[in-house]
């Protein structure tokens, strides 16, 4: 029976070998938001298709080029937010800066994390717990966050 590093290193992979949601949207009604992160040479690419009426993310096309960490988390993000209204989104934003954010904790040996661990009470992750596993080195966490950094960018901007 497999482990769990290698059911996690399998979702990784798929994502980064067929991500979800790659494309893009016609600017405007959709909006676009690009994020980098320097340490490694990520690149990911957001468009986004908010809904004012309902406040809901109706679409999103990602685009980009950069580490499996990095296009996969960008790929598992898209999965995760489309259909999702913007709270719920932001929540999840949330949610994933925290899983990292224990982890970092960990590493550092800064306790348990137990306050961030109330950010996931409630929050369904799914496949994005695969990211935890893998993000080893504090320096990986910048690749796993840089997408959502980049969605609460584009949220912010057509909020
Ligand atoms: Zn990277």
């Amino acid at each position: 029976m497999p482990g769990l590093e290698d059911l996690y290193r399998e979702i990784i992979l798929d994502h980064y070998r067929s991500p979800r949601n790659r494309g893009e949207l016609p600017v405007p009604p959709a909006h676009k938001v690009e994020g980098f992160n320097p340490l490694c040479g990520d690149e990911v690419v957001l468009y986004l298709d908010v809904d004012p009426d309902t406040d809901t993310v109706r679409d999103v096309k990602i685009a980009g080029q950069g580490c499996s960490i990095s296009q996969a988390s960008t790929s598992m993000m898209s999965a995760a937010v489309k259909g999702k209204s913007v709270a719920e989104a932001r929540q999840l934003i949330r949610a994933f800066k925290a899983l990292m954010s224990i982890h970092e904790h960990k590493l550092e040996g800064e306790g348990d994390g137990a306050d961030l661990q109330a950010e996931l009470e409630g929050v369904r992750l799914g496949d994005l717990e695969a990211l935890q596993g893998v993000v080893k080195f504090p320096v990986r966490i910048k690749c796993a966050t840089l997408a959502w950094n980049t969605l609460q960018q584009g949220l912010d901007e057509t909020g």
